[in-house]
């Protein structure tokens, strides 16, 4: 029996996908994951957009 079993070994630095916004090209080590600073913009402003589109008031109850 191996009672002293190795700790497994650290799997290798995976490679990152495609840049996540436009799938067509490879991240760019200055602005990974994205493989630019025009698709690092267009991530950002899905989360902005995302956001705002959330109402201020989930739920106007104004019942009498
Ligand atoms: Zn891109």
């Amino acid at each position: 029996m191996d009672a002293d079993a190795p700790p497994p070994p650290r799997p290798p630095t995976r490679p990152l996908g495609p840049c996540p916004v436009c799938r067509r090209r490879p991240p760019d080590a200055t602005f990974r994951p994205f493989c630019s600073a025009r698709c690092r913009q267009v991530d950002l402003g899905r989360w902005l957009s995302e956001d705002y589109a959330i109402p201020a008031k989930p739920e106007d109850d104004d019942q009498d």
